[in-house]
């Protein structure tokens, strides 16, 4: 593909370096068998690799200008590109169309770092038939992976990548790595769902309720649950329950505390 102007609007950050591009193709870990779902194709600088590899790609570019260059390059390819805001997409429903042809199913992308947590929330929200995610995100991102109540990097999207993934760092990129330059380190990150060994009865409140209570971090857990329409006593009942200050903050709930407080204002 010739030379292509980044834009910025949609955080297109190139990769240049052949070994970290390696490294992603390999944690991967893509056969015949798998069906990969490629956000944010750019340039092709993973999409190259992928196609070599995969059953069949299907990847999402929101930049109209790129399109036409995807399909030249890989016109003999088991591959597709689709021109949509993945933020659209209905992954639940494509995916479904493929699961007959191919049993595995692997999620890629060096992220738009703009809507990296909108992509992540998104994605592991819904119950996506998938074998792993494989990300490269902004340093920062990653270590709320690892994050543990307290800390100032936990929040909604820490405690859903806990519950919903077995989640791992795979290694740091620096921002030499890419095209142009970034302002800030990255790093690949690797997520394999699995089931939580406890289990909120209400899935989709916990859900709604572990976006709610992070929305407004300087303020106390009580006044996010407030804001989230719970009537004061009723908050103040659970906080009870659950052994809380009431001057107690959201992270410093772990994920088991998040799920029963969802089962008691649940009910
Ligand atoms: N994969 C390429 C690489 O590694 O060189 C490009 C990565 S670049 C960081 C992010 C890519 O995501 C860009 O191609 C950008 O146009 C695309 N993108 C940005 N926002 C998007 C969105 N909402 N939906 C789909 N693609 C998006």
């Amino acid at each position: 593909m010739s030379e292509v102007r980044a834009k910025k609007k949609f955080g297109q950050n190139f990769l240049q370096d052949k070994n970290i591009i390696n490294n992603i193709i390999e944690e991967a870990n893509i056969d015949s068998d798998t069906l990969v779902i490629e956000i944010g194709p750019g340039t092709g600088a993973l999409t190259r690799h992928l196609v070599l590899k995969a059953g069949y790609l299907i990847a999402y570019e929101i930049d109209t200008d790129l399109v036409p260059l995807l399909e030249e390059e890989f016109k003999d390819k088991q591959f597709k590109v689709v021109n949509q805001d993945i933020l659209t997409v209905n992954l639940e429903e494509e995916i479904s169309k493929y699961k007959d042809k191919y049993s595995n199913v692997v999620i890629v992308g060096n992220l738009p770092y703009y809507i990296t947590t909108p992509i992540i929330l998104g994605l592991l929200e819904k119950n996506l038939d998938v074998k792993a995610y494989v990300f490269m995100v902004q340093l920062e991102v990653a270590e709320r992976l690892t994050a543990i109540k307290g800390g100032k990097e936990y929040n909604a999207l820490s405690v859903l990548i806990n519950y919903k993934t077995k989640a791992s760092k795979c290694f740091n990129v620096s921002p030499n790595a890419f095209k142009p330059v970034p302002g800030v380190w990255s790093a690949v990150i690797k997520m394999v769902p699995r089931e939580y060994h406890i289990k909120p009865k209400n899935e989709k409140f916990f859900l709604e309720l572990n976006r709610a209570i992070f929305k407004q971090r300087r303020k106390t857990l009580a006044n996010n649950l407030q804001n989230f329409n719970i009537k004061k006593d009723k908050i103040n009942e659970a906080l009870k329950k659950l052994d809380l200050k009431p001057t107690c903050r959201s992270e410093e709930l772990s994920v088991e505390e998040i799920i029963k407080l969802s089962d008691i204002l649940g009910e």
